[in-house]
């Protein structure tokens, strides 16, 4: 067992990683040598899950990784164990009797308190620092935590909290050092990135966040994630449209088509009003690229609801789509309102059909590019390939390139690739 030795584990989403890579970075200040998401987790002094809550499943993975590192512990491999992040700010009690191998359950914003329990100070001064885990040239940015929407099906308000907006000058001294560190993409991402500044300045600010982000030297990339259709700040998009280093990308989940879903989902929009918006976008930033998630199974969604949305994902073609079968999430409106009538065989039914039409647009999409030069980033080489995204492709989701040739490219660094063809959903091209 390494003494000062901690293993990091992250489990969901992006704004989940934001959170370790600022406890990590106070490990380290404090003397510890930190290991993210190790194949292993022998050997180690410490070891800290931050948990993933939002859906059956991830609470599924959340639960048994615990139980796994429990099993280490009890061999001896690890001295300490403790527990975060949003499963663990939702059943913090429950799980501190279930698994007592744990040393100790944390929510998710009170991870001060385990320097303290350490007898570890905690460094304010770093406390927006982060021991960054991604490659070194892209980063993802948190600009805000919590969310004031009401999906019925949607259990994140009950573990984040009501919308809270980051200071604009903080995010953006963030983006500045981080660029000074050799970061040029950045991710933003949030609960709702679409609700900014409507409750620290009363005003929808995105738009004036992105100009001030995307003024700073060194940001090559900037992409939008977890837009919200509802009251969307338009006059971001003649700043997405107009600044060259803002991604014709953006992530934008709808969840589903027909009225009657919507209205029983709480999502606040109609169908004709989300067809409206999205004519807009594609009309103000010609060439973006929309990514969505849809919901399927939710209670009340009969074969004629699921119909009208494999309808309308036809015809909106979408970019880039991922999507959710619903699971009962206690104490959601849906949970305490409606009955999770729909059978999983039907439900699994409807998600493959809708992934497998998404498939034939994304190759159809994928076919009208061959022939194009893209601006590709690279973030690494696997066997006879570089492996590389455009503007349009977000890590660890959206499809990448394979770029081949007896070429030696550098991670982190842009090349213009010629598109030659695509395997499944990845491009594949040629260094121009
Ligand atoms: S916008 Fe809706 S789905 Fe997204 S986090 Fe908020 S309540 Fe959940």
């Amino acid at each position: 067992m390494r003494k000062n030795k901690v293993v990091f584990v992250t489990l969901g989403c992006s704004k989940n990683l934001i959170d370790s890579e600022l406890v990590m970075r106070q490990f380290v200040a404090n003397g510890y040598s930190v290991v993210h998401n190790p194949k292993r987790a022998d050997g180690c002094d410490i070891a800290v899950i931050n948990t993933c809550g939002f859906i059956q499943s991830a609470k599924e993975e959340s639960i048994e990784t615990i139980l796994a590192f429990g099993k280490s512990k009890q061999r001896g491999q690890i001295r300490q164990l403790f527990v975060m992040g949003c499963l663990s700010e939702r059943y913090r009690n429950e799980l501190q009797n279930l698994i007592p191998e744990v040393d100790k359950f944390y929510g998710k914003f009170n991870y001060r308190q385990l320097f303290a329990d350490l007898g570890k100070p905690f460094h304010a001064e770093l406390a927006q620092e982060r021991l960054l885990s991604t490659p070194a040239h892209y980063a993802y940015v948190k600009i805000a935590e919590g969310c004031n929407r009401t999906c019925s099906y949607c259990s994140i308000p009950l573990i984040t909290g009501k919308y809270r907006s980051r200071p604009l000058e903080e995010t953006v001294n963030e983006v500045r050092s981080l660029t000074a560190r050799g970061v040029k993409e950045f991710q933003l991402v949030a609960q709702d990135l679409t609700w900014y500044g409507r409750d620290l300045y009363r005003k929808a600010t995105l738009a004036e966040l992105l100009a001030r982000l995307s003024d700073i030297n060194g940001v090559e990339w900037l992409r939008l994630h977890y837009a919200y259709p509802g009251q969307f700040p338009m006059d971001i998009l003649p700043v997405i449209r107009e600044r060259e280093n803002i991604c014709k990308y953006l992530d934008i989940a709808l969840q589903h088509s027909s009225d009657k879903m919507l209205k029983k989902m709480r999502r606040g929009i109609t169908k004709e009003e989300t067809l409206d918006l999205l004519g807009e976008i594609r009309t103000s930033v010609p060439g973006i690229h929309l990514r969505t998630t849809m919901l399927v199974g939710h209670p009340g969604e009969t074969e004629e609801d699921f119909a009208d949305l494999m309808r309308f994902v036809r015809e909106m073609r979408f970019e880039r789509l991922g999507a959710f079968i619903y699971s009962v999430e206690e104490k959601t409106y849906s949970a305490i309102h409606y009955r999770d009538e729909i059978e999983a065989e039907t439900k699994n039914h409807r998600m493959d059909a809708l992934m497998s039409l998404q498939e034939s647009i994304a190759m159809e999409i994928n076919e009208d590019k061959i022939g194009q030069t893209l601006k590709v980033i690279i973030d690494r080489k696997e066997q006879d390939f570089y492996i590389g995204r455009t503007e349009y492709d977000s890590p660890e989701v959206d499809p990448e390139v394979l770029v081949g040739g007896n070429v030696k490219l550098r991670a982190g660094q842009f090349y213009n690739v010629k598109i030659t063809g695509y395997r499944s959903f990845d491009l594949t091209g040629d260094v121009l």
